[in-house]
């Protein structure tokens, strides 16, 4: 059809160039129109190509290489059986099932979920991020979201596949709410484009296409795009458990010489809130510290530091004042003392090593995986928070900005009490109660407990010191040190 007009347009120039038209003005506005449309196909072309070579792997990848996530792979294997059992499923009279959407935080194997789903339905697998179909050209992302169906059917042929899998990270960038972007229309035309094709999968297709969907803000989808038969199926990919984390350490340690494999339970106790790309940091950054000791095999020293490297940020070379050094020590000698008064044993490590933007960094014992909190329990959080200013007001009668972070966190448990109901407020609802009621209540147990933490401190006034002292002679104690120091 395209062949024909473009033929038929040459004759018609060819006639009225020849009958004495003057037909310079055609000639211009062919060439503007050609231009641009070489552009609008160029950019639909290139980057979907970009997108499919990116990320797709050509290793397979089997649902026993993710840890942690047992619940996510029962649920989306169970939905992988409508592929796998499709003829049956056709004969039932059951509608085919389309989109599968992974929700969860960044780094918890959502696009490892989806690769071993084409692995296990032995799909061909294409993938693409949401922010990669949005152009400032309206219809550029339309385009490329039916070049990405075409493609993943392209793929199944080559690879004699009777199913193929796409995969869309970051479906929130691309399936937003319709009408909350600056730019409508050329998100609305990408979005609607997606659902055209999404209804147009169908079960007799030769090549059947399932669209696996991954964000980690399902609420700013649209809600055409998760209504039933487009993405009807929800998993949720959360961050690993304690169980979960010690799998994930030892996939990613099989390739790794470890001296001891039972420090793995200690290590997965002790980071907790870690996703699965957290983890494969550690795992990498503690080979990468082994190897730089000249050491065949890695242990707890390395694991440690690659988890405070993961947390904080890399070592500092920054030149600190003695003044600087003084009051650093001092505060986090405050944060240990009180850390240790109160949960007694809770001291792993402390030092005085500038890292990332901490200038200073209290390790804790590895506790196992806590979701609830008591008042008390909060209670001794902000005591801990608050002891590293107050130790600088009774060495300095001065507190500085380093604690801001600290403030932050206390200020932050404050609320958790009074909005949970743990304060003498008793049960209340946030949004009808007045904010002034709730700062009050806040400000009174952060005043409350500094008080409580100054008199502990000034207790220990002589235990305090002496730490600060060590630290600054050697900047890190460990805990077998620690203890001597305080018995003797
Ligand atoms: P994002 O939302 O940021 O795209 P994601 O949830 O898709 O992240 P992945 O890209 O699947 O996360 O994971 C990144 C890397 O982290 C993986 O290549 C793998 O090394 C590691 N990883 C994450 N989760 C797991 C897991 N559950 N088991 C094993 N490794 C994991």
């Amino acid at each position: 059809m395209k062949e024909i007009a473009i033929g038929a347009g040459i004759a018609a120039v060819l006639f009225l160039a020849i009958i004495g038209v003057n037909i310079t003005p055609l000639l211009f506005v062919a060439l503007l129109v050609g231009t641009f449309y070489y552009f609008t196909q160029s950019q639909a072309k290139v980057n979907f190509q970009e997108v499919g070579s990116k990320k797709t792997s050509s290793n397979p990848l089997s649902f026993d290489n993710i840890g942690g996530q047992d619940t996510a792979i029962k649920e989306l294997q169970e939905a992988l059986n409508f592929i796998i059992r499709a003829e049956e499923i056709g004969r039932m009279g059951i509608r085919p099932l389309k989109g599968v959407l992974l929700v969860g935080p960044p780094g918890t194997g959502k696009t490892l979920l989806a690769r071993a789903a084409a692995s296990y339905t032995s799909s061909a697998f294409i993938a693409a991020s949401g922010s990669e179909f949005i152009e400032m050209y309206a219809g550029v992302g339309a385009k490329r979201i039916r070049r990405l169906f075409q493609e993943a059917k392209k793929k199944a042929v080559n690879e004699k596949k009777s199913t193929a899998i796409i995969f869309i990270d970051e479906l929130e960038v691309l399936g937003g709410k319709r009408g909350s972007h600056t730019g409508h229309l050329e998100y609305d035309q990408t979005l609607n484009q997606l659902l055209v094709e999404m209804d147009g999968i169908s079960q007799d297709h030769e090549h059947r296409i399932l669209v696996i969907g991954a964000t980690n803000r399902a609420d700013l989808l649209d809600s055409a795009l998760v209504r039933p038969g487009r993405f009807d199926r929800q998993v949720q990919v959360g961050l690993p458990d304690k169980k979960g984390r010690a799998k994930i350490l030892e996939i990613h340690l099989k390739n790794k010489q470890v001296k001891d494999h039972s420090i793995i339970e200690e290590i997965a106790r002790t980071t907790f809130g870690f996703s699965g790309a957290h983890l494969e940091s550690v795992t990498n950054e503690a080979a990468i510290l082994a190897m730089r000791e000249n050491q065949k095999k890695i242990d707890m020293k390395h694991f440690n530091e690659a988890i405070d490297k993961v947390i904080m940020g890399e070592k500092l070379d920054r030149q600190i004042s003695k003044e600087e050094i003084s009051r650093v020590s001092i505060h986090e000698s405050g944060h240990a003392i009180i850390s240790e008064t109160l949960e007694p044993g809770s001291l792993s490590s402390l030092t005085i090593i500038p890292r990332g933007k901490a200038l200073g960094y209290l390790r804790k014992s590895p506790k196992d995986d806590q979701y609830l909190y008591t008042v008390e329990q909060l209670e001794k959080q902000i005591m801990i928070s608050l002891a590293g200013a107050v130790a600088e007001e009774i060495k300095y009668g001065s507190k500085s900005t380093g604690a801001k972070n600290d403030f932050e966190q206390a200020w932050k448990a404050a609320r958790e009490i009074v909005e949970c109901g743990l304060s003498p407020l008793g049960v209340i609802n946030t949004e009808d109660t007045p904010q002034e009621l709730i700062y009050k209540q806040c400000k009174e147990i952060v005043a409350r407990l500094e008080e409580k933490t100054r008199q502990l401190l000034t207790d220990e006034q002589e235990a305090l010191l002496k730490l600060a002292d060590y630290l600054i002679a050697e900047e890190t104690i460990d805990r077998e040190t620690f203890v001597q120091m305080m018995a003797s």
